[in-house]
């Protein structure tokens, strides 16, 4: 489960068009990155795939179904968002659990769930603390904590790390390749941060004003860019 297909998909905001029909499939189990300048349309896309955004044109298919123009919650994502939106007041075992309880789950339950995602994010010691005693990298852990309780067809991460200093977000950028590994889990993830695109992505989307220029693996993009564009931007010379 997590397949996730765009059928030509267009956004306008107003009379200005950013998505500029984009067809894609983003198979079960991949980590697929968009990479690309800021305002190449990433979040946007993203923000679609989420029905955060409603598309002008084309179809989103998530399994097979169209989900196109339907709600966030009946999409069955999760969106990863920066650490900053914890909630302040609750410790970390109430943000973790905080959907749950918000869809009336038995109390036994959510505290499994919250347990077990706790335990692959090492949370454990921490589930008693607020987030003003956490540092940035457990804060981020738990934002993603929260994303897992709900048991998403695919997670949605829109630059997770770019709050992050340097060390922080390579320590970081392992943990999301490891929890990808361990959750086998779809994610889709939007960086404009080339470096971070190419040592975590199973496959790379290299936008460009709405259209996508290439997509393939990293050593795809490295060794045959399709473009000069694609070439500059991954470094690789052509
Ligand atoms: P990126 O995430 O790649 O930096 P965005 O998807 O945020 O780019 O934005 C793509 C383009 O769409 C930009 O020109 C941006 O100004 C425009 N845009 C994004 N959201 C809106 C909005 N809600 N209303 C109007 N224009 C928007
Ligand atoms: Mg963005």
């Amino acid at each position: 489960m997590g397949q996730i297909e765009l059928r030509n998909v267009r956004k306008s905001f107003r009379d200005v068009e950013v998505i500029k029909g984009i067809d894609l499939t983003i198979e079960e189990g991949e980590l697929m990155i968009f990479v690309g300048p800021s305002g190449c349309g990433k979040s946007t896309l993203l923000r679609l795939i989420a029905g955060l955004v409603e598309a002008s044109d084309g179809q989103i298919l998530i399994d097979g179904d169209d989900v196109t123009g339907k709600p966030p919650a009946e999409r069955e994502l999760s969106m990863v968002f920066q650490s900053y939106a914890l909630y302040p007041h609750k410790t970390v075992r109430e943000n973790v659990g905080f959907a749950l309880e918000v869809s009336h789950m038995a109390k036994a339950d959510i505290k499994a769930k919250v347990d077990e995602a706790a335990a692959t994010l090492q949370l454990d010691q921490l589930l008693d603390r607020k987030p003003k005693e956490l540092s940035g990298g457990q804060r981020q852990r738990v934002a993603i904590g929260r994303a897992i309780v709900r048991e998403p067809k695919a997670f949605l991460f829109d630059e997770p790390l770019s709050n992050l200093d340097a060390a922080l977000r390579v320590e970081m950028r392992l943990e999301i390749a490891r929890l990808h590994k361990k959750l086998a889990a779809t994610m889709v993830y939007v960086t404009h941060d080339q470096v971070e695109a190419m040592t975590l992505a199973s496959k790379i989307v290299v936008l460009q004003a709405g259209q996508i220029e290439q997509v393939g693996t990293p050593l795809d993009l490295y060794r045959k860019p399709a473009n000069l564009f694609v070439a500059q931007f991954i470094g690789s010379p052509k």
